[in-house]
């Protein structure tokens, strides 16, 4: 069995931001309960007791939100707390993870974080002007200065932590600039996902959509500035371009989304409802709740559902196309509808013909120093 991944909402989708582009908050209007509240602390003590029968060798508890600190610190307290003096009967490695906006990252929180090995990932839209533009608090004002008070403070206490931005027409344009303003700033681990318009809506009607062309020029600007650090020795990790890297060495990419199959992933609602992917944690995709199922009974229920299945369908375009090794059709979500006996091809599919043209022979290239160790990480 691979590692279990463990992606738990303990403030369910509330939040003490207002992103102008949210997907989450966009799942919430689509499902019957918007808010499940606060996860008690007897169910996150049931996840960690049947994930430690489950599981093999190896879990990350990951947590997100919504905002996950809104949980509070005492509840990440009592979690550490109960999983060190757990008696882990197939001692199991546990990893934490933590995804936050950084509203509430005070010295507290970063002490904790860096005390128990937290790998933190901080949401941040490159350069002030486009942070402040959709990254809002309750009160409408911009979050940027917050943000990068909440990064030192967590770079004061050692915490491990990458950046998440998330690419909207504003970033797109602004690609080679966010990646030397990241440069400047030390922000050496980036991770960047592609905005998403809302469910069932014709995408490309917001003033944030990113358009495919748009998606295409960004990763080709993202490309040229990292191929250069890359190709004089300097590491910079691109989560996209290295799992790129990952299948080119006929390794499985990390990330899900570039498997052409969804992963078995597991998220966790606050009231212990269990969901197959972030993406997907509505109501038609439940597969049942922690506090009455076991994992099994959940996975099979995942299989009733077809969720994977179906994600293995594969367009016969994409089948043909030059770059369906590396590509796969890329994730779900942006393939919808999917069905048992169709799918649909990528809705960025422009974007990765435009970047493989344009990049391939120098992505061969870096993988080809990186492979002779000319590239340390
Ligand atoms: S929908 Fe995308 S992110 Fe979710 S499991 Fe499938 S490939 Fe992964
Ligand atoms: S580039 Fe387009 S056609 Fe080619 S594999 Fe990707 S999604 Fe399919």
């Amino acid at each position: 069995m691979p590692a279990l991944s463990l992606l738990i909402k303990p403030a369910s989708g509330n939040c003490n931001m207002r992103c102008r582009y949210c997907f989450y908050a966009d799942e919430l209007d689509n499902r019957e309960i918007r808010s499940y509240g606060k996860m008690s602390v007897d169910t996150m003590h049931t996840i960690v007791d049947k994930a430690m029968e489950y599981g093999d060798y190896e879990c990350t508890i990951a947590f997100q939100g919504g905002e996950p600190t809104l949980a509070g610190l005492d509840f990440y307290r009592d979690l550490v707390a109960y999983v060190t003096a757990h008696e882990n009967p197939k001692k199991l490695k546990i990893h934490y993870a933590l995804q936050t906006n950084g509203y509430l990252i005070n010295e507290e929180w970063a002490a904790f974080l860096g005390e128990n090995h937290f790998l933190v990932g901080v949401s941040l839209d490159g350069l002030k002007e486009i942070h402040d533009r959709y990254r809002l608090d309750a009160a409408g004002k911009g979050t940027y200065q917050r943000v990068i008070s909440a990064i030192r403070l967590l770079e004061k206490h050692q915490v491990e932590y990458n950046i998440l931005t998330v690419v909207t027409a504003a970033t797109a344009r602004n690609g080679q600039k966010i990646y030397n303003y990241f440069k400047k700033n030390h922000f050496g681990y980036q991770q960047y996902i592609e905005c998403l318009d809302p469910i069932g809506e014709e995408p490309g009607q917001h003033e944030y959509s990113l358009t495919p062309e748009k998606y295409g020029e960004f990763l080709k600007s993202m490309f040229d500035a990292w191929y250069l650090d890359m190709r004089s020795g300097t590491y910079v990790y691109n989560r996209y371009f290295e799992n790129l890297m990952m299948i080119m060495a006929g390794q499985q990419p990390e990330s899900c989304n570039m498997r052409g199959v969804c992963g078995k992933q597991w998220v966790f609602e606050a009231d212990g409802s269990v969901y197959p992917c972030d993406f997907y944690a509505l109501d038609q995709w439940r597969l049942g709740n922690i506090q009455e199922n076991s994992f099994e009974e959940m996975d099979e229920k995942r299989d009733e559902l077809g969720f994977i299945q179906w994600s293995m369908r594969q367009q016969e375009d994409c089948q043909k196309c030059r770059w369906f090794g590396l590509c796969r059709n890329g994730c779900r979500r942006n393939r919808e509808p999917v069905t048992a006996e169709n799918t649909n091809r990528n809705y960025f599919c422009k974007s990765y013909q435009m970047f493989f043209e344009y990049a391939y022979p120098r992505l061969r290239e870096i993988y080809q120093l990186y492979m002779a160790g000319r590239i340390r990480k």
